[in-house]
């Protein structure tokens, strides 16, 4: 079996739908890589991926910016094993290093409610970097409760609950190389 065929992978799981394929994701991605790589040619970016969702997006992406870069990752709560945001929001695990004076590019999987990035920018923000933007993969318009700016976005998408390329359900799903929608 070639598993780098996505509808391999759709007979291991019957119960997904593929929304994004991997080509299509690949792809975007690579144009979003270059587009960060012309705007922060001057100053390089440090990546910061919010984990565990944004991990797969983040190595794919930062692997398309000829630039040096650097990256580090923050946790922050969100579902658990849920498919609805519980509204609560709480930093599980810090930066390795300051930020002071330095140009933050974060990454994240998806802007659903936007509770999650909008807490953490203000986290950032109080840190005053040099400069602070976010470049997420997906983004449900219909689910905003928080005005965002996003100067990078992959996709928007329907309400719908996706998982793979690293989103899960009750921690499944992370490794799958498109973008599915999860039925039942
Ligand atoms: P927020 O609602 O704060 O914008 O998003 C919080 C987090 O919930 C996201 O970073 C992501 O990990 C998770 N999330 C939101 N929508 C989905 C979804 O459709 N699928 C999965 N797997 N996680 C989601």
């Amino acid at each position: 079996m070639n598993y780098s065929n996505d509808d391999a992978w759709l007979k291991r799981f019957p119960e997904l739908e593929i929304l994004i394929p991997s080509e299509t994701l690949q792809a975007r991605v690579r144009e979003l890589g270059c587009q960060i790589a012309q705007d922060y040619a001057a100053n390089p970016p440090l990546l910061v991926g919010v984990l565990k969702g944004s991990l797969v997006f983040l190595a794919d992406l930062m692997r398309s910016i000829p630039l040096p870069v650097s990256y580090d990752f923050v946790a922050i709560s969100s579902y658990g094993a849920e498919t609805q945001s519980t509204g609560q929001v709480r930093l599980i695990k810090d930066l390795d290093s300051p930020i002071h004076k330095r140009h933050v590019l974060v990454v994240e999987d998806i802007y659903d409610t936007g509770l999650t990035l909008s807490y953490l920018l203000g986290q950032l923000r109080q840190r005053e970097p040099a400069s602070l933007k976010v470049c997420t993969l997906l983004s449900k318009p219909e689910r905003h409760q928080v005005e965002v700016d996003i100067a990078y976005c992959g996709f928007t998408i329907p309400d719908r609950f996706v998982v793979g390329y690293g989103l899960d359900y009750a921690e499944r799903y992370r490794n799958l190389p498109f973008i599915a929608v999860l039925n039942g």
